[in-house]
């Protein structure tokens, strides 16, 4: 699959682990959140590796849409009533310090990724009520926002919320300079983690701690990440040429899209649904109408689909990766607002790694309990799983080889599909998405 980044960076080839090693800390994943955390470690002087089972940035972080803000859909005002205040404001800061951070870090390396400062605004073309809502939670919880009337959108919104000084930017060009001084090991797959022993395809790094940024993290027990998560696919169209947007847009209605312009091409998201659970309309189809009819003269350049982990109360997890496993941590879950997250998560990764506490350690703690919060998605996804589960079990399935559940084809995106924890898989059975790490062995 390719994707306006994949097509515009040309990261440099990385070879692979050859023969065993020892050092300070593996980080298993070149994405957004792998690519940070190891620069922010190495830059507190920790020997530090890199594995990549594929190349850097080819996982989801090549297609995203990469809007880099604190303005993670109506989460605010859910998170102030299901786990408070105080946890809500820390939440807001974190991204917010992460999305200034990238700012600072661009500037000071001179990275040149198409960075560009933008405010991002959430909109409705039906109702104003949760969005002024979500306007004065956020606000309250001291995040740039304000509500408007008035938005450059080609039609006429009901309202929107406005974060300022939002940005957006190439993510693989950032990637690729980023990661220049990183010691990385492409087409490097871990296959096994000991201990403090890295088992990789191509030999053994041995670790004093362990960082899984690998998406979706794939050691079952201890961590039980798989009953914890489930995946959402989205669909992105991109349109040439469009008149760039003075803003990044995300709808909130039933029927709503993700806007986002590079240059002048427009990079059109829709279709959220759970990973293995297809809608009946081709996405791509309702996008190529809304396309038409907003955008007359422009023409489709390139689509691509893309999948991120959602948690049962809506927060990362970011932290220790189990009680049982005190050297190792994890960085997942960033419902599908992966560029603040990966920041958030590599300066707080970076901190505990090296011994030190930051305030929003409790924040992420993937060993949290926020029932109130998680009860309902508990039940709903649990029984997705469970029904995924059973089906695995019938005559002629196809079953994923990560816990068994039966695979269904997505038409639109040409790909085979769990239902149950959201691994992917090429239509020759080829694996590009985990929790799964081998392909379907009946093509292979
Ligand atoms: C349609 C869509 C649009 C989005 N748009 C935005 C947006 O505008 N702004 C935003 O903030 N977020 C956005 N997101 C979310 C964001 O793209 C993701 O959260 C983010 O890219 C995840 O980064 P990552 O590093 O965790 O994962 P990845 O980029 O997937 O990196 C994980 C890496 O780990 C490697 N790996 C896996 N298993 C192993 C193994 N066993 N051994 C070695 N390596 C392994 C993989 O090959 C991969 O390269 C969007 C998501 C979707 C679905």
């Amino acid at each position: 699959m390719r994707s306006i980044w994949t097509e515009t960076a040309q990261i440099p080839r990385r070879n692979p682990l050859t023969g065993n090693k020892r050092t300070e800390v593996v980080v298993i994943g070149g994405g957004m959140a792998g690519i940070l955390t190891a620069f922010y470690l190495q830059r507190h002087g920790i020997h530090v590796v890199v594995l990549e089972a594929n190349r850097i940035g080819s996982g989801q972080t090549g297609y995203t849409t990469a809007k880099i803000t604190s303005q993670h859909n109506l989460i605010y005002s859910k998170l102030e009533k299901t786990v408070g205040k105080e946890t809500a404001r820390l939440y807001g800061k974190a991204n917010q310090l992460a999305v200034e951070e990238y700012g600072k870090l661009i500037k000071r390396y001179s990275i040149q990724c198409h960075y560009e400062q933008k405010d991002a605004y959430l909109y409705s073309v039906q109702e104003s009520e949760k969005l002024l809502k979500e306007a004065e939670s956020a606000k309250r919880l001291g995040l740039p926002a304000s509500f408007v009337r008035e938005t450059k959108l080609p039609f006429q919104v009901h309202g929107a919320v406005r974060f300022t000084g939002q940005a957006q930017f190439n993510p693989l060009e950032f990637l690729r300079d980023i990661s220049a001084g990183l010691t990385v090991y492409e087409r490097t797959r871990v296959v096994k983690v000991q201990g403090h022993e890295v088992v990789t395809d191509k030999g053994v790094i041995k670790a004093d701690k362990v960082v899984f940024a690998s998406h979706y993290p794939f050691v079952n027990v201890p961590g039980f990440y798989f009953a914890k998560m489930y995946q959402e696919k989205s669909y992105v169209l991109e349109l040439e040429p469009v008149e760039a947007l003075d803003g990044m847009y995300l709808g909130v209605d039933k029927k709503a899209y993700s806007f986002r312009n590079y240059g002048d091409r427009l990079l059109l998201g829709y279709g959220s649904h759970r990973t293995g659970k297809a809608p009946a309309e081709n996405p791509f189809s309702t996008m190529k109408q809304v396309a038409e009819h907003l955008f007359p003269q422009a023409e489709e350049r390139g689509r691509w689909t893309a999948q991120d982990c959602i948690t049962l109360d809506g927060i990362p997890y970011i932290g220790t990766y189990s009680f049982f496993r005190p050297d190792w941590y994890v960085a997942t879950g960033f419902g599908k607002w992966g560029m603040s997250s990966s920041m958030a998560a590599a300066k707080i990764l970076s901190m505990q790694i090296t011994g030190k506490r930051t305030p929003y350690d409790a924040v992420f703690s993937p060993q949290r309990h926020h029932l109130k919060a998680s009860a309902l998605k508990f039940a709903v996804h649990g029984l997705e799983s469970v029904k995924g589960l059973s089906a695995g079990t019938m005559p002629g399935a196809i079953n994923c080889p990560h816990l068994g559940c039966r695979m269904v084809w997505n038409r639109y995106d040409k790909r085979w599909e769990c239902p149950c924890h959201g691994s992917g898989f090429e239509i020759n059975g080829k694996i590009c998405a985990g929790p799964a790490q081998q392909s379907i062995p009946f093509i292979d």
